[in-house]
Parts: C-alpha cells; structure tokens; sequence
C-alpha cells in the first residue's frame, strides 16, 4: 500500500503556512466552518505556483470511485486521478461483509437458481418501499450480471451463491472462501489501479469543486495533508465520497431518531460529497432515508454479516424467545430488536453455520462470541433463561424439517441448528448505510434541483440518492457501486472524448514519499484491524491493513498527540513495523510515548489478526 502526498508547490506553500493552521487530514478534528475558512482563506490569498491539470478528477477511493477509475482507464482514458482523503483506500466498501447481488447469472444457473432481472427489480423495489427511482433500479439489475463478470475480470473472486434478507432467491454472490467481499473487492481494484498505473492521491481531501460560467465543470479544489491547498483543472468529475454515516450531526439533521446511536462506518464517511453538492444546488433524494443494521455488536461496533442469519442463526432476545423473521429486510429486523428489553438481542447459531462462514472466526477472534456445549449452558453463559432457549432451538429445529416456520413465516431455514456446540453474540441495530444523496440520471450523471444536468459531473456509489429508496438489501451496496461506478468511469469517458479528448497525464505518483515494502512476509490474517494504544497525551488508535499475510499501511485514526512529535514517530514507526512485520522496533527518540503508544495499537490490533 503506498502512502503518496503531494509535494511541491514551494511558494504556494511558504504563502499558504501563514494563514493555514491545520493539517487538513482526519488527525486533526477541525469542524467544517474552521477547515473551510481556512481554505478559502488560503486559496484567497495563495495564488498556485503551478496548476494541476488533469482530464477525469475521481473523487473517494471506495469501492464506487475506484471501479469508475479502472473502467474509465480501460475504455482509454490517459490522464485520470483519484484523490482519496483518508491514508488508506477502501472506504465502507473495505467493511462490505457480504457479496454482489445479481440476477441471470452462469452462478445462479449451475445451481439451477431461477431468478429474472424483473424478479431482482421487483424485490429491491419491494424491499426500498417503493421510494427507489424505478429507472435506477432497473439499471442496477439490468447489469448486476456483467457486474459479476467484471469483478471477476479483474482478480476478484465472485462465484459462490447464497441467500440475504429481502431476496426472493438465491441471489448474493460472494467469494468461493466465504470470506467478506469489501477486502476482497478493494484488493482486486487496488492491484488493477497500480496495474493500470493510475495516480491514487492519499490523504487529499477535495473540498470544492469548481463550475465555469456556464455551468459546467471545470475544476477541484483539495488540500492535502500538510495543509496544501491546490486546484486541479478538469473536464470532468466522478463523485464517489460515499455516505454521511460517520457525521453523526449530519445524521441527527436528517433524522433525529438516531441521535445517540452508533455506527458500523469508517471515519471518513462524514458526507463532504452531500456538501460539495449542495454548494452546487444539486438535486437530492431521500436523505432522511438512513438505514441501520440490525445486528452490530455494541461493543465494538462489529457487525454480524447478514450470511450468518442467511445461513441459519436466529435471534433471541433475552428472555430467549425468538421475535422476528430473522431474515426480514434491515428495517423491519432493526425495529423488531429495538422494541425488545434493552433494545438489544443475540444472535444464536450452532457448529454447522460457523463452518459454513468464515467471517465467524473473526468474530471468535474478537472475543464477541460466546460459546456453550449445549444450548442449557450457553443460556447460562449469556444470562438467558435456559430452559426456553431449549425449547426455542428444538421448536425451531422442528420448523426447518418442515419447512414451515409457523411462529414467524421464515422461507429459509438452512440447518436445524442442532449441532454443537452453540454460540451467541450481543446485538443491536447501529446506523449503517445513508440512503439519501445526490440526484442522477441513468447516465449516473448529476442533476440539479432543477432536473437539469451538470455537465461534465458524475457520480457513484452511497453518495448518490434514489437507488435503495426506503431500505437498502444487503448485497445491493456492492451490485451499485460497481454498476454506478462502471457506469460514471465510462459515461466521464465519453464526455472527455466529446469534448476534446484525452491529454497526456501530467499528474502522477513520482512525487510520492517511497512507498514502504515489507522485507520480510507476515503471518498474519487478511484484514483491517483497529487498535488502542496509551500515548502522552491520551489514547491512540490505529487501524491496521494486512494484505497477503503481511501489514501493508497503518493508519492513526485517532490521537491526541503534540503535532510535530507524533508526526516524526508515525512516520518512523510505521514504516519499520511494514518492513519488519513486528512491533518490537525502535522509538523515535524525543517520541518516546508517543512511539511506544503507537506499537502498542498496532500490537493491539495485530492480536485480532492473529
Ligand atoms: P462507496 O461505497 O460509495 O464507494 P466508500 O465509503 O467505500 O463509498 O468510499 C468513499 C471514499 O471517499 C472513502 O474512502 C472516503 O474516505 C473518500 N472521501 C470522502 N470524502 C472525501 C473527500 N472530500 N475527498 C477525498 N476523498 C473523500
């Protein structure tokens, strides 16, 4: 994983130290009024030594904005960048736990699944409560196929069929391994992104971007870590921001029923492409539309994929009933365990349902699972009555040899959930996915309050509003943002070419910091893993990625640190854990605490990578 910044711009630079007095990344919690001010401040007095120039300005490097990269590179585009505000690609769609939904598929037909494009349109539309744009929705299904094709095309592995919440088949299509799709999916768009040579600038923030007179696109204003604020000139733009799920304000503005709850997003979903856009007057659908997702685990914000339930577990609330069609949409199930004593539930399954995914393990590994020989003692282990749990596994086990679950009208009972041992996990709904966002048309092309078009912007991915409507289905995050994402890359193609063509690239990676390779190969388990860590100023956390065995990127998502200090220890730290794959490295002198706070969060989350 490389870690790029932009450099350069020396006089930009030397003007633009006087009035800019943050670090313009994450690290540094300026609220938006602040970080904007001093933007403007900065971009008002510093005029730009140099000018970037670029053809196509991909917005997010999340699973939407990076499909949109590959395509637009694979139809011909030459001069293309994406700028990425966090120092890690992937965004949500890295967290994306279970597949693809597709329809018509080769997958669906070896297993003799009948399923039809109409058939998909109708249970998303369904499963959205009518609120979706039907033209959206008949896009997504329509290529939802090609969809799997492409992802596999490109290194991804997409060809196991299963069953998720709100479909009427079989009809999510996941890894062969069982494993989550997000790593998965980002690792493939991430070796085809340094395939294809395309320039991926992290912990670039776009915070503008720029019209001309006539409306049309004409430019992005970012600043980059160091604060650097720059405009790249452009023909055309891909929004790919992802949602507001992380911006809790942002979330209350739209539906204050959630204040308070927490949230399975990465940090920076905080809806910059939401504000971008209504800078622009930009149209929007849905934006008090916010799901949640019905089982998290409060304690540490890990959510139990869907697949777990799709695979058999059923849930239980504390005085060990079951209360709902487990496999309802996200909605109904979150209500459902929202009205229970606590709101909150366990999900229950048995040994068959854990070798059925390996997802489960990390669970395990988490420490978010208990376990009991017999249901009795698992009862008794999560504080549950024991004698009706029996009674609950046994009933249900009856249902599924029938094939009717008479208390609940469940379709999809895989196993009788009699073999041990046991297992249970704490729950409870936590926002999840924003459905709410800016208007396209079916060209994933903007649209204004108006209905009319921004010429030269797209977008892609959970920025965009209309397509999930009410309720997203799980596995239809994945199926739109590589559709929408397809469809922006290849749309912003075609209107580079009407206007114009391509130029040659002038942007690229050669002024990246080297990127740290590790010489030597970790054992560690794939993944992206979060620890804490005590600095000298209060807690660190980190997240940690591992990417074939091996730590590639550590990120501070959060310190208190003396700014300067923990800089010198970030940088030597993290580059001799990658190179060594062992927390047991040097400090940086004058960085004492800081570096010891940093090994231990990386010591912290490498023990759930175990
Ligand atoms: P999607 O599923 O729609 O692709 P993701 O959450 O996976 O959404 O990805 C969105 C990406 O956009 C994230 O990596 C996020 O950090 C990035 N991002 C959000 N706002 C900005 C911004 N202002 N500038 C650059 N990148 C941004």
């Amino acid at each position: 994983m490389k870690k790029g910044k932009l450099i350069g711009f020396a006089a930009m630079v030397a003007a633009a130290a006087a009035v800019i007095a943050f670090s313009g990344s994450f690290h540094t919690r300026l609220n938006k009024s602040e970080k904007e001010k001093n933007v403007q401040e900065a971009v008002a007095e510093v005029e730009p030594e140099k000018e970037k120039q670029a053809d196509i300005v991909i917005i997010g490097a999340g699973g939407a904005g990076m499909t949109a990269a590959v395509e637009a590179v694979q139809k011909g585009a030459t001069n293309l960048v994406v700028l990425e505000k966090m120092p890690i690609t992937g965004g949500n769609t890295v967290r994306a736990t279970g597949g693809l939904n597709a329809a018509e598929t080769p997958y669906q037909a070896a297993e003799g699944i009948e399923d039809s494009i109409e058939l998909f349109v109708e249970d998303t539309m369904k499963g959205g409560k009518n609120l979706n744009d039907p033209e959206l929705v008949q896009v997504m299904a329509e290529q939802s196929g090609e969809a799997v094709a492409w992802v596999n095309e490109i290194g991804g592995d997409l060809s196991v069929v299963g069953q998720f919440g709100g479909a009427s088949v079989k009809r999510i299509h996941r890894p062969s391994d069982t494993s989550a799709v997000g790593p998965m999916l980002v690792k493939a768009l991430n070796a085809k992104l340094k395939e294809l040579e395309v320039p991926v600038f992290l912990e670039t923030e776009a915070v503008h971007i720029l019209l001309d007179e006539k409306g049309a696109v004409q430019g992005v204003q970012a600043v980059t870590k160091g604060g650097e604020p720059y405009t790249i000139s452009c023909k055309a733009v891909i929004l790919a921001t992802g949602g507001f799920g992380a911006n809790s304000e942002m979330v209350v503005r739209y539906k204050k029923e959630l204040d308070g709850f927490f949230t399975t997003n990465h940090l920076g979903a905080t809806g910059d492409g939401i504000a971008m856009m209504e800078e622009l007057k930009a149209g929007f659908a849905d934006m008090d539309q916010i799901q949640t997702h019905p089982t998290v685990n409060p304690d540490t914000t890990t959510m139990y994929t869907e697949g777990v339930r799709g695979n058999g577990a059923i849930l239980v609330n504390q005085t060990g009933h079951r209360f709902v069609n487990e496999l309802e949409t996200r909605d109904i199930v979150s209500e459902a365990i929202l009205n229970q004593e606590g709101g909150t539930c366990f999900i229950v399954f048995d040994q068959s349902v854990r070798e059925s995914l390996s997802a489960i393990e990390s669970y395990i590994e988490k420490g978010i699972i208990t376990q009991g020989n017999t249901p009795e003692e698992l009862a008794e282990a999560i504080g549950v009555d024991k004698d009706q749990l029996k009674k609950t596994l046994e009933q249900y086990a009856v249902f599924q040899s029938e094939g009717i679950d008479a208390e609940f009208g469940r379709e999809s009972m895989e196993v009788p959930m009699n073999k041990p041992p046991y297992y249970a996990g704490l729950c409870a709904p936590a926002v999840h996915h924003t459905m709410g966002g800016v208007k396209i048309d079916t060209d994933s092309q903007v649209l204004k309050e108006d209905g009319s078009k921004i010429p030269g912007l797209f977008a892609a991915g959970e920025v965009v509003g209309g397509v999930h409507g009410a309720n997203r289905l799980g596995g239809n995050a994945v199926t739109d943002i590589v559709v929408f994402g397809r469809l922006a890359g290849s749309r912003a193609y075609d209107y580079v070419m009407e206007d114009g063509g391509f130029t040659e690239a002038t942007m690229n990676l050669a002024q990246e910091e080297e990127a740290v390779e590790p010489e030597v190969k970790g054992n560690y388990k794939d993944g992206t893993y979060t620890g804490t860590g005590k600095g000298n100023n209060g807690d660190i956390t980190v997240e940690v990625l591992v990417e074939s065995g091996s730590v590639t990127a550590v990120n501070l998502t959060d310190h208190a640190e003396t700014p300067g200090i923990y800089e010198a220890a970030e940088k030597a730290v993290i580059a001799s854990v990658i190179k060594t794959q062992t927390v047991s490295v040097d400090g940086v002198s004058g960085a004492t605490r800081t570096s010891d706070g940093i090994k231990e969060a990386i010591a912290a989350a490498l023990e759930k990578a175990k």
